[in-house]
């Protein structure tokens, strides 16, 4: 049995590693999706689809998962939602059953026929994207949030000073 995952990941967090252990626990091996590939350097979506893949693959080292458990395939946005399942089934390996909590998401792989389960929240208040990247902004304390993995690729490609750097309306904008 192989289960599908797709997420932004703008970063990885600890719910996603959360998640993805709970999905090991149902199937065989996990389809990983880096959803939104195309977007990167904006403040909603600060790093591109190849950090996404490095913060994610060490995460998933540094909790012990084994590579042979998993496939990680970034996925571009179409802009038809009604195609957009036939476009992640025509990059990714087969699979059985669909995880998310993502409502979209949810509907139209139930419109497609699959088995779609959505796993229990891990301390959403805190374990979510939003809210790392907005304690980021503000200078406030994120780095518990993520893998100390994530951490590491977050300093090496200096992911604050770009969110930060991003954040800063232009002059022209700022008129406006
Ligand atoms: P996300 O990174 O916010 O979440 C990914 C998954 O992890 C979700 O299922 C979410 O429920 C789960 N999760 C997150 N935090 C959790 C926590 N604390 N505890 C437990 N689970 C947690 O990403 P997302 O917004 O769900 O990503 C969906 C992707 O699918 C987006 O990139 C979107 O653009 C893409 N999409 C594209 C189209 C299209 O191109 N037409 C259509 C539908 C969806």
């Amino acid at each position: 049995m192989r289960g599908l995952l797709v997420g932004r990941m703008q970063p990885v967090h600890e719910g996603h590693i959360e998640v993805i252990k709970r999905i090991l626990e149902d199937v065989d091996e996990v389809i990983i999706g880096i959803g939104s590939a195309q977007l990167s350097h904006t403040v909603k979506d600060p790093f591109t689809a190849g950090e996404r893949v490095m913060m994610l693959t060490k995460a998933l080292t540094e909790y012990n998962i084994s590579a042979s458990k998993y496939y990680i395939i970034p996925i571009q946005d179409v802009v038809c939602n009604s195609v957009w399942v036939a476009h992640v089934k025509m990059i990714t390996p087969p699979f059985n059953k669909v995880y998310t909590g993502n409502s979209l998401v949810k509907q139209l792989f139930k419109e497609s026929g699959y088995q779609v389960t959505v796993p229990p929240l891990y301390n959403r208040e805190v374990y979510s994207g939003t809210e790392v990247r907005k304690r980021m902004l503000e200078g406030k304390e994120w780095e518990s949030l993520v893998p100390k993995s994530v951490l590491e690729v977050i300093k090496e490609i200096e992911g604050i000073s770009r969110i930060k750097n991003l954040s800063v309306k232009e002059v022209n904008e700022q008129i406006n």
